[in-house]
């Protein structure tokens, strides 16, 4: 092991550091349990090279606004023609597959810092940094079962921060509890989120909102609505994975 990888990756006293303890105690638990690839069962490492290379990335054609991939380069593709989309772009770095799946439920479940960190490697090796002032995330809902420090949204925003330079900032608050977005038809899914965010501080003019998956652009959408009520000029929308129709 290389002592630098012991290092924490944020210093600091007050909150950070209480975050940091817990995150290390995770950590640690994760150095001492034997790894398996998370998608094949490989021994060695919780993603292992193969599979890694293997996740669909998003490279090809994509429609410039909302980032579903498509046979050229279009303003607008028929997933988001004619809806009002409050970000000015969205993008991710793999489709949501099955070893896409397989990926996100392990990090949301089990909170591995070792998949956070390849999802952000892996949106960093295929997304280009948007020109923002700071990076925010999609709160946690209620749901008890996402632990403290599990929450997939804010570990890729901290692991993007990093690479990309820019701060982090909680800038967004739940203003309301929603049902559950999964299996509701699409127009129910922008209706069930509206208003479900509000801004908890004045954001900088131009955000880039974090979160792990892009599904119908509802969640995504109405958060950056929020952002921009409260005074964002642009909000660029980036996530890990993206269900592509
Ligand atoms: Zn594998
Ligand atoms: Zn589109």
């Amino acid at each position: 092991m290389r002592l630098s990888s012991l290092a924490s990756p944020s210093g600091g006293g007050g909150p950070i550091q209480k975050r940091d303890a817990i995150g290390t105690r995770e950590w640690l638990l994760e150095l001492l349990l034997p790894q398996r690839c998370v998608v094949c069962g490989a021994g060695g490492s919780q993603l292992c090279p193969r599979c890694r290379d293997g996740l669909p990335r998003l490279e090809g054609p994509l429609c410039a606004r909302c980032g579903a991939p498509t046979a050229w380069p279009v303003a607008r593709c028929s997933e988001c023609a004619g809806r009002r989309l409050a970000f000015a772009q969205a993008r991710a770095a793999v489709e949501y597959d099955d070893a896409v799946r397989a990926v996100v439920s392990a990090w949301k479940e089990r909170g591995l810092r070792t998949l956070a960190r390849e999802a952000a490697r892996l949106v960093y090796e295929t997304v280009p940094r948007p020109d923002a002032l700071a990076l925010t995330f999609i709160p946690p809902d209620g749901d008890r079962s996402v632990k403290r420090g599990h929450h997939p949204a804010e570990r890729l925003a901290d692991g993007l921060a990093e690479r990309w330079q820019l701060p982090v900032r909680p800038l967004l608050a739940r203003a309301r509890e929603v049902r559950r977005q999964r299996g509701l038809p699409l127009a129910e899914r922008r209706r069930n989120v509206r208003g479900a965010f509000r801004a908890r501080r004045k954001p900088p003019a131009a955000v880039v909102l974090v979160d792990d998956v892009y599904t119908s652009g509802a969640t995504v959408g109405a958060a950056a609505s929020a952002l921009r009520a409260a005074g964002a000029r642009r909000v660029d929308v980036v996530t890990f994975a993206r269900v592509v129709r």
